[in-house]
């Protein structure tokens, strides 16, 4: 089955609330991360030093290997994710809330998914299988 070697995850609105609610075992038991998989976070708030603490605070950073936090298009965050990791658009997965950045960023070829109310992992299963049925990019 193919899988992401990359998922990326908004801030505000998309990761914060899934975080929260289960920040005492942000990967639940059983949750079988596969190995290689990185976790990324893309946020374009101006609040770096804010969002950063919060990473702290919810003690995600040790599931984090990158993390692109500044304002501007999210077109230059994932030109750094892909340049840092190695992993190219095509193996990448994005959530996000904000239309204007799932616009942005599938143009480069990434799977992208809209989040309503926050990223939850029932979420994040059900679009792994749609990214395995997806058909090779030709
Ligand atoms: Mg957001």
């Amino acid at each position: 089955m193919a899988k992401p070697k990359l998922i990326v995850f908004d801030l505000d609105y998309t990761l914060w609330p899934f975080w929260v609610d289960t920040h005492v075992d942000p990967l639940p038991q059983g949750q079988k991360w596969r190995r290689g998989l990185q976790l990324g976070v893309a946020s374009r708030t101006g609040e770096v030093s804010g969002a950063n603490q919060l990473l702290s605070l919810y003690n995600l950073n040790q599931y984090l290997s990158l993390k692109e936090i500044y304002p501007g298009s999210k077109v230059t965050h994932f030109n750094k994710l892909k340049a840092d990791s190695g992993v190219q658009f095509s193996e990448m997965m994005f959530f996000d809330d904000e239309q204007r950045n799932i616009t942005d960023v599938s143009r480069l070829g990434v799977h992208c998914v809209l989040v309503p109310n926050g990223v939850t992992m029932k979420l994040i299963r059900e679009e792994l299988v749609k990214f395995s049925q997806r058909r090779p990019v030709t």
